[in-house]
């Protein structure tokens, strides 16, 4: 039985024996998409007369919205903080291989940089919906260069800057254009942060407050201007103190504006963050929970020496070093690593740690009616394909309590794509081709 041709032309796909992630559950439904829209089934058969053209066995497979990184450096060799003309070919590199991570959407991420290359860079950043072709680009998130110099970690010391009269003008200037932009992080203890936290949220942009020295009301003080989103908790701010959690104690302060949710990235790598630090975050606040990767341009190359910019690194697993030292170099875990781990080290259920990587960050930016879940008429890929947007198979059967990798299963492609599109992930994921630009690599996570 044909789909309706009087409504679209777009063939239907039925996904079958699957676990969907729906409602904050795993249900054992079938998923329809046309058009790269979740259909309802309900409304496909009793008011368009509609039915499948093309079904689609997931051998028990879940199907989760497609993972969002608000916080990802770069990767495959492709760093976002350098300026180069080729900007643009980088950006799609990365944004084709993390689809094979689950990652559908992404910000990619400036760390603190001259004017210059704000200026370069930016526009060459173009908020695009996802697709085969690779995964959404949600907006820039731009960490500093308006953060603590006793907590910047690896960000340029030169390069940081404070408000001084007429910060938000100051800000427009360092930036060149907030076109793009949808996250900046700042340290909230500056001088006239409070002007320039309510002009960002005026505007749409999320202010995250990170690399920073602040303490508790000053903190406090910022989520009532607006601020909203932790970056990276408990890396490159004050450690909890009892007397004086710091930015760590809005995860429990009884000021939050009602009605308000504040979020909180964590590097999930089981590196950067202890896995008792974060079941104590996650136990303190779980529905802030948001997963980044922090990735840098080493993300996804092989282990091994390479060459990243003006530094040779050593790939081992999931640490980078700089070469010949213990000095590590930044996150090079992918989402589906971190998910996988946060599930592993808080015990929490698979939907949980799925939604932490989904859901939570599409609540963060606001958009949580068309990203991060798999409701009806939310968006699930490009036309034309199956699901490579947001619903993604992830993981595959291997019981209900855990997400283990099964690399028989897991990217078993075959069972849920299109030929065609089984043909282009081979390509690209089994077979990759690492293509090395000029890459810079820096670790600010610390
Ligand atoms: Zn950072």
């Amino acid at each position: 039985m044909p789909s309706n041709k009087s409504v679209s032309d777009a063939p239907i796909v039925q996904f079958t024996n699957c676990r969907i992630l729906r409602s904050h559950q795993l249900q054992r439904e079938d998923l329809w998409v046309r058009e790269g829209k979740i259909l309802n089934p309900e409304k496909l058969f009793f008011e368009e007369k509609g039915s499948a053209d093309i079904q689609l066995d997931c051998k028990d497979s879940i199907i989760a919205p497609g993972f969002i990184d608000v916080q990802i450096n770069g990767g495959f060799g492709v760093d976002f903080s350098l300026a180069t003309d080729d900007f643009k070919s980088g950006i799609d590199l990365v944004s084709q291989k993390i689809l094979s991570h689950g990652v559908t959407s992404f910000c990619p991420t400036l760390v603190t940089s001259p004017p210059a290359v704000y200026h370069q860079v930016l526009p060459q950043i173009s908020i695009r919906n996802g697709g085969a072709h690779g995964a959404g680009i949600l907006g820039a998130h731009l960490e500093g260069p308006f953060i603590s110099k006793e907590k910047k970690g690896a960000h340029p010391e030169h390069c940081l800057r404070t408000f001084e009269a007429g910060a938000f003008q100051d800000l427009l200037a360092t930036y060149g254009s907030l076109h793009c932009v949808r996250i900046v992080t700042l340290a909230p203890e500056m001088k006239r942060s409070s002007e320039v936290i309510r002009e960002l949220t005026k505007r749409g942009i999320c202010v995250s407050l990170g690399h920073s020295v602040a303490n508790l009301s000053q903190a406090e003080d910022a989520v009532q201007h607006g601020a909203t989103f932790i970056t990276h908790l408990f890396n490159a701010m004050l450690p909890f103190h009892h007397r004086d959690p710091g930015i760590v104690g809005l995860l429990t302060s009884d000021k939050i504006p009602a009605g308000r949710r504040v979020f909180y990235g964590m590097i999930s790598d089981g590196i950067h963050t202890n896995p008792a630090a974060l079941r104590i975050a996650h136990r303190a606040h779980p529905k802030g929970l948001v997963l980044v990767t922090d990735a840098i341009a080493g993300m996804g190359l092989a282990p091994g020496r390479h060459t990243l910019g003006q530094q040779v690194v050593e790939i081992d697993g999931l640490n980078t070093y700089i070469a010949g030292t213990k000095t590590l170099s930044g996150s090079v875990a992918t989402m589906d690593t971190c998910v996988r781990h946060f599930q592993e080290a808080t015990g929490c259920s698979v939907e949980i740690a799925l939604e932490a990587a989904s859901l939570h960050p599409a609540q963060l930016l606001g958009i949580e009616h068309k990203k991060g879940t798999l409701n009806y008429d939310s968006d699930a890929g490009s036309p034309g394909h199956v699901p490579r947007g947001a619903a993604v198979v992830h993981f595959a059967a291997g019981g209900k309590s855990s997400l283990q990798p099964d690399p028989q299963t897991r990217y078993d492609a075959s069972a849920v794509f299109q030929p065609q599109t089984w043909v282009f992930f081979c390509f690209f994921y089994l077979f990759p081709i690492l293509v090395l630009y000029g890459i810079c690599s820096k670790d600010k996570t610390t």
